[in-house]
């Protein structure tokens, strides 16, 4: 099947590791050409520099902390200069703080709301010019929490949900533009963050990252955490023509691990 992707522009934010980047990587190998994004300039650049050894098309990055309105207002701007214009968004953020309700201040709310959801809000308004003119694809890539709350992590709980809300908005008020968005939510995937969170819960029961490790992977009908590359794939699918019919939607990429419809 051909994803028919040669040649369009994506842009990835947070992409300078973990499920970002593994977006970004898949899309290049698929012929996109692309902007990646994310706060630390060095980390960005080697980010660039490696997957720009195996990419078909070209890759360029451009720093932004996504809670700035201002560096969004850059990013895009400098996606056009560079690209001439925007065909694929795919927004994602790093996590918020972990913990329960009595944990957080009102501080810790509104850098989650900017993060998690605001963020996504800003950077589709201002692509959607391009995204309009080129029917282009959104993915908003959230967390399993907008089918099952996880424990002891309040903030994506109740931000996440806001995505999913916003997906089905726009999915009505963007299809006469043939516009599609949908929401893509992973389970547990093997990165940076998976392993922060693993280490927290570890720390909070007293016992190792390993034990957490083997607890999560029981839970889970595949029996593994998934890889960054097989998360990658989901979202390649789903921003390409080959899901022409899909908007509005949320696909679980989580190995089975929830048990909600
Ligand atoms: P990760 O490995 O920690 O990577 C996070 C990325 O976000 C990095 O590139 C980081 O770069 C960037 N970032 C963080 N804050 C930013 C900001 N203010 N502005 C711009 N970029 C920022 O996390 P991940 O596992 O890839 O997860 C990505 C998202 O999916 C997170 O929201 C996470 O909560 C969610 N999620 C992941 C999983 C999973 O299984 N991995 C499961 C559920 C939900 P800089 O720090 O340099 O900015």
């Amino acid at each position: 099947m051909d994803l028919n992707l040669d040649g369009k522009v994506a842009l990835v934010i947070a992409s300078s590791k973990g499920l970002g980047k593994a977006v970004a990587r898949q899309l290049s190998l698929e012929g996109c050409n692309v902007m990646l994004s994310s706060r630390d300039a060095e980390q960005l650049e080697a980010a660039r520099l490696e997957l720009s050894k195996e990419a078909s098309g070209r890759i360029e990055c451009c720093p932004c902390d996504i809670t700035c309105a201002d560096d969004i207002d850059t990013l895009i701007a400098k996606t056009r200069e560079l690209f001439g214009t925007i065909d694929i968004l795919v927004n994602n953020a790093g996590g918020p703080p972990g913990g329960g309700f009595d944990q957080h201040n009102d501080d810790n709310w509104q850098l989650a709301f900017e993060l998690n959801l605001l963020s996504y809000v800003r950077l589709i308004r201002a692509a959607l010019p391009d995204l309009k003119t080129n029917a282009g694809s959104i993915v908003n890539i959230t967390s399993s929490s907008i089918k099952q709350p996880i424990p002891n992590l309040v903030l994506s709980n109740v931000y996440r949900m806001g995505l999913l809300g916003l997906g089905k908005s726009l999915a009505e008020e963007l299809a006469p533009f043939n516009v599609r968005i949908n929401t893509i939510a992973p389970g547990r995937i093997a990165t940076d963050r998976t392993a922060y969170l693993d280490q927290l819960k570890a720390d909070k029961l007293g016992i190792t990252r390993e034990e957490i490790e083997e607890t999560s992977r029981r839970n889970i009908p595949l029996g593994r955490y998934g890889a960054p590359e097989e998360f990658a794939k989901v979202v390649a699918f789903i921003v390409s023509d080959a899901s022409s019919y899909v908007t509005g939607s949320s696909l679980m990429v989580d190995g089975g691990m929830v048990k909600a419809y």
